[in-house]
């Protein structure tokens, strides 16, 4: 059900949109024309274009957080010697703004983000920042750019605006310890679905040789340097025709982790599903915490414990397991047709539907889109 348009903007909403007017607007000179942006919203594909402006936000070690402000989006002006080009000092996030039914732009869940967000920030010794600075520079920069939210023209249309916040270590200085200055930002990209067959399931190949992450590394932050460290093996993967990686554990190679980035589950035909218990070697899904609270209400069992490459092999092969998905902000839920290692193809003999994915995948979208109630308050509106 949509919420009725005349029931905003009420006190709530108010108080917080006056957040965003601690936000410096400095609007951009040469903004997309009108007939530029809606030719690009009309096949935005993904991360390649972006909104007219950037919400930003400085930290120093003297002031704290200071300078909130909305700029023209372009070009950073970085020292040669700013941290994160030498020592990956980075985190960031991924979060996306929904155009629903009434023209209204709501958010999904971004307290989640923001805390991941500081999480992310300890265990890079970046400083931390607060919900409110978090969602406030989302709001302030939706303010300015919310035409760049595309319309979706029917249910199947999963198209919305990408918000990309991200942290990065600027100071000027050679020596390794964290930096005494640190800038926040967050650009915005209209996108469409993230694989281009939509719902068609994809192949995965599984990495033997890289690690995504180690017991007492970075696996749980959100940060650019896994990312770096998992390219060698998406490139093994792409000449393997998957388009995902799926990385084991670390210390016995036995245990299933996730993808690069993006959780997995595991559809079984007695009505469980499993994904893997969360370790400081996997990233907490905002998408993965969904569907477990989905799929309970959907009548399945979650299952949030270890689960080895051999179990995925024997479940696949006697039937056990219906169904493996995928689950990220930017993909929602993919299933899994197969996983393909050195030497074999690991295929599931029961299934091939994908239903549970499907139910599962609807339901969180028409969540996000406005198309259901939100009964669990987690839909943030950003304008
Ligand atoms: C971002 C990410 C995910 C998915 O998280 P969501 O909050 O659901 O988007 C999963 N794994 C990794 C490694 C990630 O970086």
């Amino acid at each position: 059900m949509l919420v009725p348009s005349d029931a905003f903007p009420d006190d709530a909403f108010l108080a917080d949109a006056f957040l965003a007017d601690a936000f410096q607007l400095v609007p951009s000179n040469q903004p997309t024309a009108d007939h530029v942006r809606d030719s690009i919203l009309q096949a935005p594909g993904f991360g390649t274009h972006f909104s007219d402006h950037m919400a930003y936000i400085r930290w120093t070690l003297r002031r704290g957080w200071h300078a909130h402000g909305v700029r023209p989006y372009g070009p950073l002006t970085l020292d040669p010697a700013a941290a994160v080009l030498h020592y990956g000092q980075e985190i960031f996030e991924g979060i996306k703004a929904y155009r629903h039914a009434d023209g209204s732009v709501w958010t999904f869940r971004p307290e989640k983000n923001a805390e991941r967000f500081r999480k992310s920030a300890r265990r890079l010794a970046l400083p931390e920042l607060s919900d409110d600075d978090f969602i406030g520079a989302l709001k302030a920069l939706l303010a300015q750019d919310h035409a760049w939210v595309p319309t979706p023209v029917d249910e199947s249309d999963e198209c919305s605006l990408y918000l990309r916040p991200f942290m990065i270590a600027s100071e000027a200085f050679l020596g390794v310890r964290p930096s005494h200055e640190v800038d926040f930002y967050v650009i915005a990209s209209p996108a469409a679905a993230y694989f281009k067959g939509g719902v068609e399931p994809v192949s995965i190949w599984l990495s033997r040789h890289y690690q995504r992450a180690a017991p007492g590394g970075t696996g749980f932050a959100k940060c650019g340097g896994n990312y770096a460290a998992s390219l060698a093996a998406q490139k093994q993967a792409e000449e393997q025709g998957c388009s995902q990686v799926a990385f084991l554990d670390a210390a016995e190679h036995r245990w299933i982790e996730e993808l690069g980035g993006m959780n997995l589950f595991f559809v079984f035909s007695d009505g469980r599903l499993v994904t893997p218990r969360l370790t400081d070697t996997i990233l907490e899904g905002v998408t993965r915490d969904s569907v477990l609270t989905l799929a309970r209400e959907d009548g399945l069992t979650p299952q949030e414990r270890p689960i080895s490459l051999d179990e995925w092999r024997e479940g696949a092969a006697s039937g056990d397991i219906t169904e493996v998905f995928a689950c990220g902000t930017a993909a929602v839920i993919t299933p899994v047709s197969e996983l393909v290692t050195e030497d074999e193809r690991i295929r599931l003999s029961a299934g091939g539907d994908n239903a549970v994915a499907k139910r599962l995948r609807k339901k969180l979208l028409d969540l996000q889109y406005g198309r259901c109630e939100d009964t669990r308050g987690w839909l943030t509106r950003l304008v």
